[in-house]
Formats: structure tokens, C-alpha cells, sequence
């Protein structure tokens, strides 16, 4: 029996030593192609000085305010972000793409909305679908105070695990949860959860004419630091850098409390801020659009009964693809795992707005 086991470990661990062999391959493949250093070559990209913020505020001298708008053209889905993507660089010298993932939760991410309109600059905020569907006013309130809403799936999915189907129904319902909350259409711009890309579901981004953001700096706002080694960190990695599409989490406390302090030093160092547009929207798909249109008008009226026959239509994804590995070292798909969705009512995150 032992050594069946350790013949399925030995087999377990080539596969997985070729999937991971292959995904270095293809990054390969794919940085070469995309290889472009130099911003003003990047394609479908066109770029505004920004006097006046959309809400309004005036940047006065002491603010950091927004100091271009770049704006892409989403079609063919272009790729950017050094982590998963280098090469195809948008930014300049002493610029900052200022993102926050995960969200929206209102507690944090109000705080954030209010660090941000402060300094009168704008930021991407890259929305989970349940947490949209959970917090409407909040996602409303992001788009109203001009900044960029894109998405991150509908649960938080890791793409890498599961099959197609499962990972399409997470990129769309995700976007189409995030639209009706927001209540207009928002930028096709995704970001895959923990990074964690796929050439399938890049493929399909692709044909959605939605574009993909990876991360230049992590600034570690997952991993328990405090607001201050956090602002520290991130302000090291920076001015390393030169300039960087920054990663943050609107649904931390430490990261609700390190922006206003982050922004600050920012000005202090002379790093400006850019803002994310895009020239097109690429509208979710209609039928799930009007399920989340309809659960989001059944959760307002607070009716009972309505609320969980509009949940009923989300009761659970498409069948996770467990990989199996056997004795051969060949994958097997097994598609009896149905796990469902977490209901908006056992959302851990639910809190009144
Ligand atoms: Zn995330």
C-alpha cells in the first residue's frame, strides 16, 4: 500500500512539474511577443493631462490629485502588469496606477473613497461579483466619484482550479453582478484572483474584448503588516522601480488605514498619479445581467420569498473539474464536485450599509 502511495506521489509530482514547466514556457512565448518597454508604443492607448477631478474637486497645491488619464481601447483584451505580463508598460517614470481588489465592503472601503477624495485622485477598484451584489450603495459610490470599476470574478474564484465552464460562469457573473450594482456600464478591465491566469480563460478575456491587469507591486496589505510597514514597504518598492500599478485590498483594515499615509508620501516623493480609462464597454451577458437585476431589486424590497427565488438562479457554478492524478500520470477530470455558491445571505462579509 506504501508504495502504491509513493508511486502516486512520484506521479503526482511530474505531472505537476510539467504543468508548471509548461506554464514558464508559454509566459516565455508570450512575454517575448509582447515585449515593448517604451509607453508611447503601446497600442490603442491614448492619454489626457486631468485638471479637474469628475467629482469635482480641484487639485490645489498641497494635494496629489491625478496627473494624466491614460485611456485604453479594451478590444483583442490587452495584457499589463509586470507581474504576469512585463514588457507592456503603460507607465512612466514617477507614475502610479493606484488598484484595490477584493472589495467592495463598506466599512474599508468607504475609508479608502474618503483617503482617495482627499487627495483628490482617482483609483481602479477591481470588484468581487457577490460583494457587488451585497453592496450596491458602495459600488454606486465608487463609479459616482469617478473612478474606474472593473472585476474580479464573482467569488473570488482561483481560475487555475476548475474547468472552463466553471471559470467562464465565475468571470461572468462577476461582471454581470458588478454592473448591476453598479447600474451602468462599468470598464472591461479584469484581474484574475491571486493571479492566477489561464491561456484558456486569457483566450476567452480575449474574444470579450475585456482587458487583463496584473500587479507590478504587491503591497502586502494580505500578510498582517502594520499601516506603517506597509506605507514603508510599498513606498521601497517604488522608488526601486521608478513607477508602478500597485496592488491593494479595500476590504483590509490595514489598508483602509496606510492609504492616506501611502498618498502622502507619494506626494512627498514626487510620484504622480494616473488614472485608468477605457474608450469602450464590452456589456455582460444579458441573461445573467437581468438574474442579478432581479435579485438586486428582490433584496431591496426585503421581501423573503422573492429574495430566494431570485438566489435560486446563482444556487451553484458549473462543476469543478477536480484533477486526479493516476497511476499512469495522466490527469482525469472528475465532475461530480458541485460545490455551491455562497448565498448573499451567508456572505460572511454582509453587513448593512
Ligand atoms: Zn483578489
Amino acid at each position: 500500500m506504501r508504495a502504491v502511495i509513493l508511486k502516486r506521489l512520484a506521479a503526482a509530482s511530474i505531472a505537476f512539474t510539467f504543468i508548471a514547466a509548461f506554464t514558464d514556457a508559454s509566459a516565455l512565448a508570450e512575454n517575448s511577443a509582447e515585449a515593448n518597454p517604451l509607453p508611447a508604443k503601446v497600442t490603442g492607448l491614448t492619454t489626457t493631462a486631468l485638471t479637474k477631478s469628475p467629482t469635482g474637486c480641484k487639485p490645489s497645491k498641497s494635494a496629489l490629485g491625478v496627473s494624466r488619464t491614460i485611456t485604453i481601447d479594451t478590444k483583442g483584451g490587452p495584457k499589463y502588469g509586470f507581474v504576469n505580463y512585463p514588457g507592456n508598460e503603460i507607465l512612466k517614470d514617477k507614475e502610479v496606477l493606484l488598484t484595490f481588489d477584493d472589495g467592495p465592503l463598506p466599512r474599508y472601503t468607504n475609508k479608502v473613497l474618503e483617503a482617495l477624495e482627499k487627495e483628490c485622485t482617482l483609483a481602479t477598484f477591481f470588484v468581487v461579483g457577490r460583494m457587488s451584489i451585497a453592496f450596491p450603495k458602495t459600488v454606486k459610490r465608487i463609479m459616482k466619484e469617478g473612478h474606474t470599476l472593473g472585476t474580479h470574478t464573482w467569488s473570488h474564484g482561483n481560475l487555475q482550479r476548475g474547468g472552463s465552464k466553471r471559470s467562464i460562469a465565475q468571470i461572468e457573473r462577476g461582471i454581470a453582478a458588478a454592473e448591476a450594482a453598479a447600474g451602468q456600464p462599468i470598464a472591461p478591465v479584469f484581474r484574475f484572483p491571486y493571479l492566477g491566469r489561464t491561456s484558456a480563460m486569457e483566450a476567452h478575456l480575449k474574444k470579450r474584448n475585456i482587458a487583463m491587469f496584473s500587479i507590478d507591486i504587491d503591497s502586502r496589505d494580505t500578510r498582517g503588516y502594520s499601516p506603517s510597514r506597509m506605507v514603508s514597504h510599498t513606498m521601497a518598492r517604488l522608488k526601486s522601480r521608478g513607477k508602478g500599478i500597485v496592488l491593494f485590498h479595500d476590504i483590509k483594515r490595514t489598508t483602509a488605514a496606510a492609504v492616506a499615509p501611502f498618498l502622502r508620501a507619494l506626494r512627498k516623493n514626487g510620484f504622480k498619479i494616473v488614472h485608468l480609462k477605457t474608450s469602450n464597454v464590452s456589456p455582460p451577458i444579458t441573461d445573467l445581467k437581468k438574474k442579478y437585476d432581479k435579485l438586486l431589486s428582490a433584496r431591496s424590497s426585503g421581501d423573503k420569498a422573492k429574495i430566494r427565488i431570485a438566489q435560486k438562479a446563482f444556487k451553484s457554478l458549473p462543476a469543478r473539474n477536480k484533477r486526479s492524478v493516476k497511476r499512469s500520470g495522466t490527469l482525469k477530470v472528475n465532475s461530480a464536485v458541485t460545490p455551491s455558491v455562497p448565498s448573499i445571505n451567508s456572505d460572511p462579509f454582509k453587513r448593512g450599509q
